[in-house]
């Protein structure tokens, strides 16, 4: 079969579509899933051999399958990264990759805002293993320098975060962690690489939880790690006992997603800002927070590290918990469901979400009011998501 040379300067959405063809000579278009978990070999020393090399996706599925690797390709091209492997989950991706790289005694830095199940990871699980966690505030460059000691292993950082959708300085954090031989990992899920590239800018790792907008249709479970093949060792001699391996058809829905992924992100850009625009100035909505509006107290930072500003927005119904429940129930078109990225318009109440998790006074901590709103805007018409907040805000 005649393999394909591809153009060294392709740009993303292109990117998305090919990087992965030159994997394998199959001439297939789409791409085909490698549903085996095994794989012959040539002799036992072929089979030694496969046992043993990183990133093998010919051997046993644990240690990877061809589908992965071809949309792991992609991520890493995308990101600018050597390399990228992916998970059965974006947890499975975070908890993987940290346990990857501390053991007792070490010290993890991490945001107070962060994704509740990765808050939870660091704050409640690792501590049982003797890893020290500190949590600080991560507008301030200052307070992570402070919190730097001899045995500080990692930084993470989640940069546009729930709630307020606040942002990261990821050249800052990379630089200072740089001084201090220390590794940043960078939670990018909801810029996704087409609106920010964390290792452009110095960060080490970056994970996605593949859920969101790689897959973008709400239909697969999976995640990935991106970053030097060094790095990217480490972690996968770590799943090799831990199992949280991607199943070789939800790689092949992240992949079939990914085709799509500029396209659609920059659908959602664009009717995130305007829906946000639109809810700043209604009479019945008090604050509104999205990285992409001037009132964004980091709007100059957005504006310094990322393309653009992402599908995610959160506000505040000043009429507290009931008015919050109101409108979500007036609601036909937006869903109430968990969950973001995806095509479909989705809205939570973090108040009610984070209860889950958290209790009223850390929900407080967090910044999160009764009235709160979050919403992954998707990409159905702007008119009619704009009509059904109105109808929706009409009611209360
Ligand atoms: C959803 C999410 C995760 C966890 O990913 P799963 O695929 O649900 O395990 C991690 N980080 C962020 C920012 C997320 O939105």
């Amino acid at each position: 079969m005649l393999r394909r040379k591809l153009p060294a300067n392709i740009k993303s959405a292109t990117k998305a579509l090919h990087v992965d063809h030159a994997i394998e000579d199959g001439a297939a278009v789409s791409p085909p899933i490698h549903q085996s978990v095994t794989y012959r070999t040539d002799s036992p020393e072929d089979f030694s051999q496969k046992a043993q090399e990183p990133f093998n996706d010919v051997f046993y599925a644990r240690h990877g399958t061809p589908t992965s690797s071809r949309i792991a390709k992609i991520l890493a091209d995308l990101e600018g990264a050597e390399e990228a492997m992916m998970f059965a989950s974006g947890m499975g991706a975070i908890t993987t990759t940290i346990l990857a790289l501390v053991q007792q005694g070490d010290h993890v830095i991490a945001q107070k805002s962060l994704y509740s199940a990765s808050a939870s990871f660091l704050t409640k699980f690792l501590p049982r293993f003797g890893v020290d966690i500190t949590l600080v505030d991560q507008q301030s460059i200052e307070e992570f320098e402070k919190a730097i000691i001899s045995k500080t292993k990692i930084i993470l950082v989640e940069t546009p975060v729930n709630p307020l959708m606040r942002l990261t300085d990821l050249r800052s954090v990379s630089k200072l962690a740089k001084i201090h031989n220390i590794i940043t990992i960078c939670d990018n899920t909801f810029a996704t690489p087409i609106n920010q590239t964390p290792i452009k800018l110095g960060i080490d790792l970056v994970v996605h939880s593949a859920s969101k907008y790689i897959g973008g249709h709400h239909d697969l479970l999976a995640g990935c790690v991106v970053g030097s093949t060094e790095l990217l060792r480490r972690i996968w001699d770590t799943s090799m006992d831990l199992g949280p391996t991607a199943a070789p058809f939800n790689s092949w829905l992240a992949l079939r997603g990914i085709r799509t992924l500029k396209l659609r992100v920059m659908e959602h850009n664009a009717n995130a800002l305007k829906v946000a625009s639109y809810l700043e100035q209604h009479p019945k909505i008090g604050d509104v927070f999205y990285p992409g509006l001037t009132s964004h107290p980091q709007f100059k930072l957005a504006n310094q590290q990322m393309s653009g500003f992402g599908g995610m927005l959160s506000f505040d119904i000043p009429g507290g918990y009931q008015a919050g429940s109101k409108f979500l129930k007036a609601l036909n078109i937006c869903l109430n469901a968990a969950s973001l990225g995806g095509v479909d318009t989705l809205v939570v109440q973090p108040a009610v979400m984070f209860r889950a998790r958290l209790t009223d006074q850390e929900i407080t901590e967090l910044n999160i009011t009764p009235g709160m709103i979050r919403m992954s805007v998707g990409i159905e018409d702007l008119c009619d998501i704009l009509n059904d907040i109105e109808i929706a805000l009409s009611k209360i």
